[in-house]
């Protein structure tokens, strides 16, 4: 009954862990690279742009995880007033259950 919007909250979930574990390993890889090819001054000042582009980055995918609307009551799924739970097995609204489709 749900299955488009709980495809819709597993991509977000995806991108999230995508962004967080990827993320580090990635921006590594790309100082190293730079470093190879570049002067390291050079370096040292493109550097932060990409670690800040890069949390920038899992920034909005937190955000985007976090203000998902729940299927059933279309309120954020995760967040209530200043309460925010992102590994909340239910909707903080209607109770609906995590992959639910009643
Ligand atoms: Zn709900």
């Amino acid at each position: 009954m749900y299955a488009e919007q709980w495809n819709e909250y597993r991509k977000r979930l995806l991108m999230f862990w995508s962004m967080w574990l990827g993320g580090i390993p990635l921006v590594a890889g790309v100082g190293i690279l730079l470093s190879q090819v570049l002067p390291g001054n050079l370096v040292e000042r493109i550097f932060p742009a990409i670690a800040g582009a890069w949390m920038l980055a899992f920034a909005a995918a937190g955000i985007r995880l976090t203000y998902w609307r729940c299927p059933r009551c279309r309120r954020f799924f995760f967040q209530r007033g200043m309460f925010v739970n992102q590994l909340g097995r239910r909707c903080l609204h209607c109770r609906l259950k995590k992959w639910g489709d009643e």
